[in-house]
C-alpha cells in the first residue's frame, strides 16, 4: 500500500512537470474511480490549468486555475504515472510503472498539453458548452482484457481530442480499483470528514516533540504501535514506518503509552522523522527505483531494518528478527533490542 513517503514521492515528481500544465481531457473506466459529475468535470476540470500539487497525509491534491482541485487517493494499489517528453511514475510498485501505458490496471486518463502563455490561457467556465471532452470508456464484457484489446478499448474513444495540442498523458492506475479522484472546490477541501480528524504532518516544521506527546496522551492506554497507526495521532504512518521507528528508538510495539519513558518517546519521534525523510530521500516506491541498477524490480524496500526481514540478523546486535502479531498487525521486531513490556 503506498504510504506518506511514496504519496510523497509522487508530489515532488509531478510537483515539477505539471504546474503549468493544461488539462484537455479526462477519460475514464470505472465510475468509483472518478465520481464525479460531467457537469462540474465540463466546466471545471477540462480546460483548466494545473497551479499546484500539495499533500496531506497520503492524500494527493492538484490545484487547478478554476479554484477546483483534484483530491487523490491511492489507496491499496493506485499510482500515478506521467508519460511525455520525460517519464515519472510512483504509487504502489508493479510493471505498470514502467510498462507501456495505459494497460489493463489504468483507470483515469487526463490528456494534457503544454501551456504556451496566453493563446491556450482558457477560461475553463466558458468551456461547458464545448461538446464531448469528458468520455467514460466502458470496460469490454468479455472479460478479455490483454494489452492490445486495453490499448485499443482506450484509442477507440479518442485518447486525444486535442490532436496536436496534447502533449503528455497523466495515468492513474489501480488494480484493485480502491482508489479515487474526487474533483472539488479548494476552499471545500478542509472540510472533507478526513481531513477534519487527521491529526498533524509528522514531518512539518511545525511538529515539535511537545506535539508528538500531546497527540499520544489521547491514547495513552493503548499499544504503542496502534497509537501510531491511528490516523487521528499523526497523519500518514502506515505499518512499515511504525515497525521501522519502533525498531529505532528500541520500542517493544506492545508497550503502552504510558509506559514509553520520555526519553524513549523522544527517539521514538526522532525516528518516525528520520526513517520517513530517508524513504522519501530513496524515492518511496517509483519507477526509478522499481528497476534498480541491475535492472531487478521491486527493491523499494531497500531501507528497511525489520519490516519483511524476519529470519534475518538484527544489524544492531545479530539477533534474528522476528514476526509477531500487535494490535492485528503483522509486526516486525528485534526481541533483544526490543524488549517485551512486563
Ligand atoms: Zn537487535
Amino acid at each position: 500500500m503506498p504510504e506518506l513517503p511514496e504519496v510523497e514521492t509522487v508530489k515532488v515528481g509531478l510537483g515539477k512537470l505539471l504546474p503549468g500544465k493544461k488539462i484537455a481531457s479526462v477519460q475514464y473506466d470505472w465510475d468509483k474511480s472518478f465520481p464525479n459529475n460531467k457537469h462540474d468535470v465540463d466546466g471545471f476540470l477540462v480546460g483548466s490549468k494545473v497551479q499546484k500539487v500539495r499533500r496531506r497525509a497520503k492524500v494527493l491534491m492538484i490545484d487547478l486555475s478554476t479554484e477546483y482541485s483534484l483530491v487523490i487517493h491511492l489507496k491499496m494499489t493506485g499510482q500515478l504515472v506521467f508519460v511525455g517528453d520525460e517519464r515519472f511514475g510512483a504509487g504502489h510498485p508493479t510493471d505498470s510503472l514502467i510498462g507501456s501505458l495505459p494497460d489493463k490496471s489504468t483507470r483515469i486518463i487526463f490528456c494534457l498539453s503544454a501551456s504556451k502563455g496566453d493563446e491556450f490561457e482558457i477560461n475553463a467556465r466558458k468551456q461547458r458548452s464545448a461538446q464531448g471532452n469528458v468520455q467514460e470508456v466502458r470496460r469490454t464484457s468479455t472479460g478479455v482484457d490483454d494489452m492490445a484489446v486495453t490499448q485499443k478499448r482506450w484509442q477507440s474513444f479518442g485518447l486525444c481530442p486535442e490532436p496536436g495540442q496534447c502533449d503528455a498523458h497523466l495515468y492513474f492506475n489501480d488494480q484493485r480499483k480502491f482508489g479515487w479522484v474526487r474533483l472539488i472546490p479548494t476552499v471545500e477541501i478542509p472540510n472533507i470528514d478526513f481531513f477534519k480528524k487527521v491529526g498533524p504532518e509528522p514531518l512539518g516544521d511545525d511538529f515539535k516533540f511537545g506535539d508528538f506527546k500531546k497527540q499520544l496522551e489521547k491514547r495513552k492506554n493503548s499499544m504503542i504501535k496502534a497509537a501510531l497507526l491511528d490516523q487521528t495521532v499523526v497523519a500518514g504512518i502506515g505499518n512499515i514506518y511504525a515497525d521501522e521507528s519502533l525498531y529505532m528508538a528500541k520500542i517493544h510495539p506492545s508497550t503502552r503509552v504510558k509506559d514509553v519513558s520520555e526519553t524513549k518517546l523522544k527517539s521514538l519521534y526522532e525516528a518516525i522523522r528520520e526513517v520517513l525523510n530517508l524513504s522519501i530521500e530513496k524515492g518511496g516506491s517509483s519507477d526509478r527505483n522499481y528497476v534498480d541498477a541491475e535492472g531487478k524490480r521491486g527493491s523499494y524496500l531497500g531501507f528497511a531494518k525489520v519490516f519483511r526481514r524476519e529470519g534475518k540478523p538484527c544489524e544492531r546486535c545479530g539477533s534474528e528478527i522476528i514476526k509477531i502479531k500487535v494490535a492485528g498487525r503483522g509486526t516486525h521486531i528485534c526481541p533483544k533490542c526490543q524488549k517485551e513490556p512486563k
